[in-house]
């Protein structure tokens, strides 16, 4: 090969390899398991408002101003707040959510996958999320640790109704947990949740196979350790 064709084979190479290197959009959640117990606000997304314009969000900025901890509370809040007014999908909501912006990004990713497996195991589009919490500023129920509710880095989803009106709870339709489901309903809850794990849109995705204080609601969150809550324990 010619001294310039040598070059230019490298840099095709070397932008291949960049290319490589960049995650899908939809991967979100933190993977860095050197800092599974930082307990803080998540840092700031370089450009998450240009990439929610990109993925069809339509928003406000939120202010959530960071406070931290005191005797009776954690820190609480975030510096990159948003009110998510309506995603790609169109899905309306019980009331606008207010999230992190990474975690607005996640939710987007959401309602695409939602609607996927929703046309795709039921025959028909989601039309509307009940949502049950995004900022709360408290520990969590079980474990002395602190929620990301505390910095609107979660969500809770307790259901879905289709374009026919049929309302699917969480509570009334995740199906039974030993076994796999048979019903179609059960089974889009369980791939929906487990899709949004795997591809690493979130890195915690809790159902009722984690535990009864999560029986009728899915949370969702991008803290930076890891928890599958969408398989049967063991
Ligand atoms: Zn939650």
């Amino acid at each position: 090969m010619s001294r310039s064709g040598g070059r230019l084979g490298w840099v095709v190479l070397m932008a291949a390899a960049e290319a490589a290197a960049v995650p899908p959009p939809h991967v979100l959640a933190d993977s860095d398991p050197d800092n599974d117990f930082v307990v803080a606000p998540p840092a700031p997304l370089a450009d998450c408002e240009s990439r929610l314009r990109e993925a069809g969000v339509e928003f406000a900025p939120a202010a959530l101003p960071v406070k931290l901890a005191t005797r009776q509370r954690p820190t609480c809040g975030i510096e990159q707040a948003v009110v998510y007014k309506r995603g790609p999908a169109k899905i309306r909501y019980n009331s606008a959510p207010v999230l992190s912006c990474s975690m607005a990004l996640g939710l987007a990713r959401f309602e695409q996958v939602l609607s996927q497996e929703a046309e795709r195991q039921l025959g028909q589009p989601i039309v509307r999320i009940e949502q049950g919490g995004t900022y709360n500023c408290r520990k969590m129920a079980r474990f002395d640790l602190v929620s990301e509710h505390s910095y609107a880095n979660a969500i809770d989803i307790r259901s879905v109704t289709l374009t026919s009106g049929r309302k699917l709870t969480v509570l009334g339709t995740f199906g039974q947990l030993q076994g796999e489901p048979t019903g179609a309903e059960a089974r889009f809850w369980r791939d929906v949740t487990r899709r949004v794990y795997d591809e690493g849109t979130f890195s915690v995705v809790i159902t009722p196979f984690f535990d009864g204080l999560h029986k009728d609601h899915i949370h969702l969150d991008q803290a930076r350790y890891r928890v599958d809550g969408t398989r049967p324990a063991g």
